[in-house]
């Protein structure tokens, strides 16, 4: 089968038009499109495919996934309802002066801005608020920076973080983030998720609720584990700083002689 492109697609969807180009005609349809594809798993759900079909539970051999895999003719109803769909939402596209181009374009530069302000902030609007996991505390860096840029230096972590000093490395995990019993840090992480949430989906952007605990690209940067502070930065150490609690710059500095103390018989 030749591969239609984009341009080609729409032009020929122009040709199938009999609607007279009605933007209400387009909405309509697509909705409708919509609750098709649904009714395919309603379908499912409802024990067409047998019981155990009918809960989307996490195992391959059972549920949404075990029905696709076996029966073809779902996987084919899908593409039906997801090309009927297409149709319609590129008729709407053509008649509003869109190209399917700047639709994916917008929306990869939206999803990026979003997976970096919730790398950022290490808590997007979507973090469940649950006690330890949320950062709600914005602190002025310049209060605390110089209190632990001085710890940095003088305990042998780079000033991006990196534990670099030798014997550090002993206490480093694979992702190069520092534990012991007083306190963790890793540097700002650059890459990609560390807990295996499924990349390329859009769960991967939509914040930590898609990652486990320990993911990397959510983890906070410092934790001070006695009175339980946690800071995150954005690439350099208490830039766009935020907190899970606030703490006054006395009881920071405290912290960071415990922590300093914990170093001590590191040679
Ligand atoms: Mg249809
Ligand atoms: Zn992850």
């Amino acid at each position: 089968m030749e591969i239609l492109d984009f341009k080609e697609y729409e032009k020929f969807t122009e040709s199938t038009d009999i609607s007279n180009q009605s933007i209400q005609f387009y909405l309509d349809g697509i909705s409708e499109e919509g609750g098709e594809l649904s009714g395919i798993f309603k379908r499912i759900r409802r024990g067409d495919f047998g019981d155990h079909a009918k809960y989307d539970i996490e195992d391959p051999d059972k549920g949404l996934e075990y029905v696709i895999r076996h029966y073809p003719e779902i996987k084919k109803a899908i593409v039906s309802e997801i090309g009927d769909r297409h149709w319609y939402t590129t008729r709407l596209l053509t008649k509003i002066k869109v190209g399917w181009n700047d639709v994916m374009e917008y929306n990869k530069a939206k999803l990026e801005e979003r997976k970096k302000d919730n790398t950022i902030m290490g808590h997007g609007e979507e973090r469940v608020p649950s006690g330890d996991d949320s950062m709600p505390v914005s602190l002025d860096r310049y209060e605390f920076l110089d209190i632990f840029s001085d710890f940095l230096e003088k305990e042998g972590f780079s000033s991006y973080g990196h534990a670099e000093k030798k014997g550090l490395e002993q206490y480093c995990d694979e992702f190069g983030r520092f534990k012991n019993q007083i306190f963790e840090m890793s540097a700002f992480w650059w890459g990609d998720c560390t807990c295996g949430a499924e990349p390329g989906t859009i769960e991967m952007y939509s914040g930590p609720k898609a990652h486990k605990k320990d993911c990397m690209v959510y983890i906070c940067n410092f934790h001070y584990k006695p009175t339980n502070i946690k800071i995150d930065w954005y690439k350099y150490p208490f830039r766009s700083m935020t907190a899970n609690r606030e703490f006054t710059d006395d009881e920071f500095r405290t912290a960071m002689r415990d922590c300093k103390e914990s170093l001590k018989d590191i040679i």
